[in-house]
This record gives structure tokens, sequence and C-alpha cells, in this order.
């Protein structure tokens, strides 16, 4: 049975995502059983790490014989909540929302239930058969909607004045696509996605090392 341990680290929940789309693919080729060596190889991290981020949850697998593809599959879809669809809602159909609307990979455990807009010719808008409603409903609709998630794709300035909406709501995930860190209540869960920074990021990393490995100024 898998339990939630508060100290599982961020790096292990991210790790046991890449071990399940492995288990999906190796499910998909026929493989029934595998092995932490295997998912560690693909993986690109060592069987000892494979074994221990599981061991946050409880023991998987049998020594010796190795895990059960779909049944560790399952296991791990239960620890993330996959087990169980989520109700997403977009706020901000510009074009950043309208993409993420279009994409295909959402999967079994991710439904778009709303789309929010402020600008009246946003809200004449259909995506996937559905309105585009105004901002001014999102905590009627996110209530009736049972939204779970909230991905907020409007401009930085309107973003905290949003993520207060969709927590006053009862929303407990947010997605924030905008470059501002919002302020949020504990209890309420906040992923920040920002492409920009990825790409700072491997800025400061593709600098060449200074002499003497020192910063530079
Ligand atoms: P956009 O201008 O095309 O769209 C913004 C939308 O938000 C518009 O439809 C606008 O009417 C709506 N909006 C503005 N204020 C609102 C409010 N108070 N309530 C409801 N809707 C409101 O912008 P975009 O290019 O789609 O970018 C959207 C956001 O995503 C920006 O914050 C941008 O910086 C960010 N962004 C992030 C990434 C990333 O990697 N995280 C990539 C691209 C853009």
């Amino acid at each position: 049975m898998a339990r939630r341990s508060t100290k599982v680290p961020r790096a292990a929940i991210s790790r046991l995502i890449i071990y399940l789309r492995i288990l999906e693919q190796l499910e998909h080729s026929g493989y029934d059983r595998t092995s932490s060596e295997q998912l560690a190889e693909e993986a690109r991290v060592t069987a000892f790490q494979v074994r221990r981020d599981l061991a946050y949850f409880g023991s998987y697998g049998t020594r010796g014989v190795g895990y059960a593809v779909p049944t560790l599959g399952r296991e791990i879809r239960q620890i993330l909540g996959l087990n169980r669809r989520q109700r997403l809602a977009i706020v901000g159909m510009g074009r950043l929302g309208q993409a993420l609307s279009d994409y295909a990979g959402y999967g079994q455990a991710f439904e778009i239930c709303g789309f929010f807009d402020r600008d009246p010719a946003k809200q004449k808008l259909r995506f996937h058969g559905r309105a585009v409603w105004p901002v001014q409903q999102l905590a009627g609709r996110v209530r009736t909607e049972r939204i779970d998630i909230g991905l907020i794709t409007v401009p930085a300035s309107a973003a905290q004045e949003i993520a207060d909406l969709l927590v006053g709501a009862g929303v407990r995930g947010i997605l924030n696509f905008a470059p501002e860190v919002l302020e949020t209540p504990g209890g309420v869960n906040v992923e920040n996605v920002d492409f920009v920074a990825g790409l700072t990021r491997l800025s400061f990393f593709m600098q060449p090392l200074p002499v003497g490995g020192e910063m530079r100024g």
C-alpha cells in the first residue's frame, strides 16, 4: 500500500514520474517483469537510487525476481495521485492558454474543464466545444465544475489576483506560467513553469569556468 511521507525529496517525485513513463513504455513493448537495474539504466540513475525512491512509499518487488511491470506502474500511479482524474481550468486564453488547451498529452489523469479570460473578444471563442467564461464567474464556476488545479496564463501583473481568486474558490493546486512569485496560504501547492528561467540556467552553466574556479564579479 502506498503511503505518503512528508520527507520525500522533490527530486524523488520527479524520478518517479520518469520511472512511470519507462514502465508504460515497457508495458507497451510487452514486458511483464523488470528490475531496478533495468529501470536505472533507462532512467540514467543507479539501481540503488531506484530502490531508495520506491522505499519512501513502502516495499515493492521481490528480491531476485524484480517487479511486475503493470503492478509497479499501478502503484506509482497511486503514489502520484494519478488514480483519480484531476479537473483543470486555464485562466488567460491568450497565446499560451490556447496552446495549452490544444495540447494532446494530458493523459487519463488530467481533464481541462474550464477556460477563463477577462477579454470579451476571448469570451466569444470556443475551445474543444467549451466556452471561455468571464473571469468574474471564476469563483462560482470553479466550485460547480469542481476544479482541482488552476493553470495561470495571464500577464504577470494579474497573476496574484488570479491566484487569490482560485484559492478563495477552494483550489489547492496552481500551475503558474506567469513570471511572478505567488503568495499563497499553507496547504496550497504552487508549481512554477518558466522556460526563460531554463534558458537562463543554461546560459549560466554554459559560461566557461573562470581561471581558478572563482565566479566572475
Ligand atoms: P497573451 O497576452 O497572449 O495572453 C494573456 C491573456 O490573459 C489574454 O487573453 C488576456 O485577455 C488575459 N488576461 C489578462 N488579465 C486577465 C485577468 N485579470 N483575468 C483573466 N484573464 C486575463 O500572453 P501569453 O503570451 O499567452 O502569455 C501569458 C503568460 O504566460 C504571461 O505571464 C507570460 O509571461 C507567460 N509565459 C510563460 C511561459 C513559460 O515558459 N512559463 C512561456 C510563455 C509565456
